[in-house]
């Protein structure tokens, strides 16, 4: 899209501007946007997406509408409690910007084949657990392809991003695969949930967190040995509370209150709108940019401290750095020696299995039982007859593809 631009440099500027206005307006409406999540951070990244110009978004998401999300889910009313979220929010954008089309779909990410993925520049995932973000990573660095010198084909290249809120701080990173680190990446790097010494918990407790903890974690499966703990349960909570109340008068502890044990036990971190909003927009203007073409994009995290001890807030943006053997990302190399005189099938037990080994595009070895037919005769052809006959490069590494990622196949000839 930039070349396009450089050649209207000599003229006006004026005509200059409108043009690139022409032309952005033009890419966010004629691209289709995938936003993951119709929770707290979607309603506002849907919001926002369908205001600036997007004219087709798709949005998944499972979870039904709770009386307790409509303090900020603001798609949502009294009268759509029960009703799946994704369709609600399709359906409030659409009224409300009726030039917008959005396609709501009610089932797991992980039930939609990657070609449907592949129809999405960019996917913006709001999501609330750690393995549906691992998941989706996953996809967006399987879609990426290789021409033969293995450098990424860039028209294959779909972009993430990610956010997340936490009470008042936030975060989001804009994921490139084989550019940015991915998320699998920087999974250790996750924080741990806030835990408590069992010691403290048992014989010295000083917070009234540690009183619930106790009736949580010590009391529940004592007492009540067949029963399964069940958080959304209100007697079960209150039993909790009861007995972490209790503890707490013995130990001359405040502060037990049954709002607390919820939180205790389902670690649960307020919601904030206002660090919802502020999240979607910086996800938001990220994929402008990305599908405009305009402006460098966030490099590629970026965290907010609506709370912070010094400074009250606090923002920063770092450049995560790429695990060299990251499991999603990292291109491993395999390195195989054979002789020239050696066949093509002695590769077979030198390679993992489920794999598809490829040349120049062309599949080798197959494990897949329907297309393995018709690859005997060249897995009996000697290394030098495949050379001569132009099947392999000796130069070039073959490719070698499993479910989860390529290994670059080096072959050193003795
Ligand atoms: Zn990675």
């Amino acid at each position: 899209m930039n070349s396009i631009l450089n050649t209207f440099s000599p003229l006006s500027k004026d005509l200059y501007n409108e043009y690139r206005g022409q032309v952005m307006v033009e890419a966010l409406a004629t691209q289709k946007v995938l936003v993951i999540g119709a929770g707290g951070l979607g309603c506002e990244i849907l919001k926002t997406l369908a205001l600036s110009g997007i004219k087709e978004i798709h949005v998944i998401d499972l979870d039904t509408i709770d009386l307790t999300n409509l303090n900020r889910q603001f798609l949502f009313r009294m009268k759509d409690v029960g009703k799946y979220k994704a369709e609600v929010a399709a359906e409030f954008i659409m009224k409300r910007i009726p030039t917008c089309k959005v396609i709501p779909y009610t089932k797991k990410i992980q039930e939609f084949p990657i070609s449907f993925y592949q129809e999405f520049p960019v996917i913006i995932a709001g999501l609330d657990n750690v393995e549906a973000r691992r998941w989706i990573n996953r996809v967006v660095i399987q879609m990426v392809q290789r021409d033969e010198n293995d450098k990424v084909i860039d028209d294959t290249r779909h972009y993430l991003i990610d956010g997340g809120t936490e009470g008042l701080n936030g975060q989001a990173r804009v994921i490139s695969p084989f550019e940015t680190a991915c998320y699998e990446c920087t999974l250790s790097q996750l924080p741990k949930q806030l835990q408590y010494q069992m010691c403290t918990i048992a014989s010295t407790p000083r917070l009234p967190e540690h009183c619930i903890a106790y009736a949580y974690e010590i009391l529940w499966s004592k007492e009540q040995p067949n029963v399964k703990l069940d958080k959304d349960n209100f007697e079960h909570m209150n039993w909790i509370y009861q007995k972490a109340l209790e503890r707490s008068k013995q130990f001359n502890i405040d502060g037990v209150t049954y709002k607390l044990t919820l939180g205790v036990v389902k670690n649960i971190i307020p919601a904030v709108a206002s660090t919802n909003a502020l999240i979607a927009s910086i996800c938001t203007v990220e994929c402008f940019k990305i599908l405009t073409g305009n402006g460098s994009q966030l490099n590629n995290y970026i965290q907010w401290y609506g709370q912070n001890h010094q400074t009250g807030v606090g923002i920063n943006v770092i450049q995560q750095e790429r695990l060299e053997e990251c499991t999603e990302c990292s291109i491993q190399t395999l390195e195989i020696l054979v002789k020239r005189t050696d066949k093509l099938s002695v590769l077979l037990t030198q390679l993992p299995p489920d794999i598809e080994l490829c040349s120049k595009g062309q599949t080798l070895i197959t494990n897949n039982i329907r297309r393995k037919q018709g690859f005997d005769h060249i897995l009996e052809k000697t290394f030098q007859e495949l050379i001569d006959e132009q099947l392999i490069d000796e130069k070039t590494a073959l490719k070698a593809f499993d479910k989860n990622k390529t290994i670059n196949v080096r072959i050193n000839y003795e």
